[in-house]
């Protein structure tokens, strides 16, 4: 069972209901420590007004969302919107920026091209990421992501890039994308002294949508309490993020609701 002292709410969990600065003041009400801010939020508020209301309010930012996306656009482009990502991750003292690849470039069908190329992206990224003394949270997601988002789909080939690159890296580890997985233990262990993030949220069955619909805690089949043992036997202590895209229920139930419920979920399903 978790302590509410590591509970970090993603904004995407209540995107539609609150903008960060009442995100921000929720938290404050609601005696939740941390906050994982998606960077669109952080920008609509302006990133000074942000660092002083998480100052303010004594609510903490945790992991940033997000960077990487390097095979979607332009590469300069990508790599420019990347460090402004860090730059805004180190003055907001966050734990670390979550890092995702992007999936097949339009048109394209070589994905060990984009493989390649978004580990190349990746490597160039990091010694600007280890200057400002960011850790790049990267983040396997469910291999369904694979053409459109995510062509990184297992913690095997993310813990390959930690090892390969080193200091600076991580793994950010959510339970929507690894709880299918035959390796999960092996995985997990295999991530000691790296997990630079923890992410929960359940899956529905049936699923209505494949992103959009993700269920609370205890509301789906995945056995959370199993997963954080093993990444809390895996050495990571931090705090863990509740990150729920929920177009059809959650994003239409009032705010406090919604905290109330996580809370109690977070207290008793994870
Ligand atoms: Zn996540």
């Amino acid at each position: 069972m978790a302590d509410l002292s590591r509970l970090s709410l993603n904004t995407i969990t209540v995107r539609e209901q609150l903008t960060l600065r009442q995100c921000i003041e929720a938290c404050a009400r609601h005696g939740i420590p941390c906050i994982d801010p998606w960077r669109d939020k952080i920008a609509e508020l302006g990133l000074a007004n942000a660092i002083r209301h998480f100052r303010d309010a004594g609510v903490r930012p945790s992991g940033v969302c997000r960077a990487g996306l390097f095979t979607a656009g332009d590469p300069v482009a990508t790599r420019d919107e990347n460090r402004r990502a860090i730059d805004e991750t180190a003055a907001l003292g966050a734990d670390c920026l979550v890092t995702i690849p992007g999936g097949l470039p339009a048109g394209s069908k070589d994905l060990a091209g984009a493989r390649r190329f978004a580990e190349d992206a990746l490597a160039e990224l990091v010694p600007y990421a280890r200057a400002a003394g960011v850790t790049l949270a990267l983040e396997p997601l469910h291999p369904m992501t694979c053409g459109d988002r995510s062509i990184w789909s297992t913690m095997a080939q993310v813990l390959d890039l930690c090892d390969a690159l080193g200091e600076g890296t991580g793994i950010a580890l959510d339970v929507y994308h690894i709880w299918w997985d035959p390796a999960l233990a092996a995985g997990i262990a295999r991530a000691a002294g790296r997990i630079a993030g923890y992410h929960v949220c359940d899956w529905k069955v049936p699923t209505r949508d494949l992103v959009w619909d993700r269920g609370m805690m205890g509301d789906g089949v995945i056995d959370i309490p199993a997963i954080t043992a093993m990444v809390e036997a895996a050495g990571y202590t931090g705090p863990i993020g509740v990150e729920i895209m929920s177009a059809a229920d959650w994003w239409t139930r009032d705010a406090d609701e919604v905290l109330t419920v996580t809370k109690d979920r977070f207290a008793h399903c994870v």
